[in-house]
């Protein structure tokens, strides 16, 4: 029996590979948030596909060649097509396969994130950039981009989907661990305090928090609750950790340490004893040439 479901199985999925000329590199999963709205994940990249009356919100694409994946996993859900896509940012791993939605009529991104991506307006398509803050609504579903300033790059969008009280930050939140700043695409650590602090202070309405890379935390996966996931508290606090990170190593770096040495006196607060600390030497290192570039930084 075991045996015949797996062999139908095979063959089910040799049929659906057939069908599509490009294979797509791997399989997407899609895990049921809430009203509609799901987790997508390929095992090392996120987004979130919230289904309106005017076609599906895809927050993120995905990295190039996987939107196929996503579409095909799509498919079993809604027949809803892609019609907007929200990059959260301009790294390949997450706006690469932004032109694989042949049914998206808009695009939206942060300025920065958009200059960065190259864009310009596509046949049919609509590039929609911002500066701080845009509602949108898309078939009579709310949804609020917000951008605080530089952090991870210079153009991280947090994503806001009132109904389901979740918020999609990209790369902006790494839950317990040090976060990667890009520096070649506009990125600061000495920044990023301010702005996960702007972020924390100015969203309201959420309790869950999905993040460009963490797996699905639920142990249950469709129960459409929200035990397992970082809520805004956990976002909140860590803006703390990161603004007594960056204070730390500031203060370190005004009494003549060296960089090197800083990581390995490195001591947080009791409080962030389960917050991992690996990367820490890289991120100090890029504190320290920021602080460099411009002394004056009052951070
Ligand atoms: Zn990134």
């Amino acid at each position: 029996m075991r045996a015949r479901t797996a062999a139908a199985m095979l063959l089910a999925l040799v049929t659906v590979c057939a069908a599509h000329a490009q294979q797509p590199p791997g399989i997407v999963d899609a895990f049921f948030l809430s009203n509609e709205a799901y987790f997508l994940t390929n095992g090392r990249v996120n987004a979130v596909a919230a289904v309106t009356a005017d076609g599906i919100v895809l927050l993120d694409a995905m990295p190039a060649g996987w939107g196929r994946a996503v579409l095909n996993k799509l498919q079993d859900l809604t027949d809803m097509p892609v019609t907007t896509i929200i990059n959260t940012h301009a790294h390949e791993d997450h706006a690469g396969a932004d032109a694989e939605y042949p049914d998206a009529v808009q695009i939206v991104a942060h300025e920065n994130s958009s200059r960065r991506l190259g864009r310009s307006t596509g046949a049919g398509k609509t590039i929609k950039t911002f500066s701080d803050h845009i509602p949108m609504t898309v078939g009579r579903r709310l949804f609020h981009v917000y951008y605080f300033g530089r952090g991870h790059t210079d153009g991280d969008a947090i994503v806001v989907i009132p109904d389901i009280k979740a918020a999609f930050v990209g790369d902006l939140f790494a839950r317990k661990a040090l976060p990667v700043v890009d520096r070649a695409s506009g990125g600061s650590a000495l920044a990023l305090p301010d702005t996960l602090a702007r972020a924390a202070r100015e969203v309201t309405g959420v309790d869950r928090v999905v993040t460009g890379h963490a797996p699905w935390p639920g142990t249950r996966p469709n129960t459409g609750g929200t035990q397992g996931w970082p809520s805004w508290n956990d976002f909140r606090e860590y803006a703390e950790f990161m603004r007594e990170f960056v204070d730390i190593v500031t203060a370190a770096s005004k009494k003549g340490r060296t960089a090197e040495q800083v990581a390995a006196e490195l001591k947080m607060p009791e409080k962030y004893k389960d917050y991992r600390l690996d990367g820490a030497k890289a991120l100090i290192e890029t504190i320290f040439s920021e602080l460099k570039q411009s002394p004056a930084a009052k951070r």
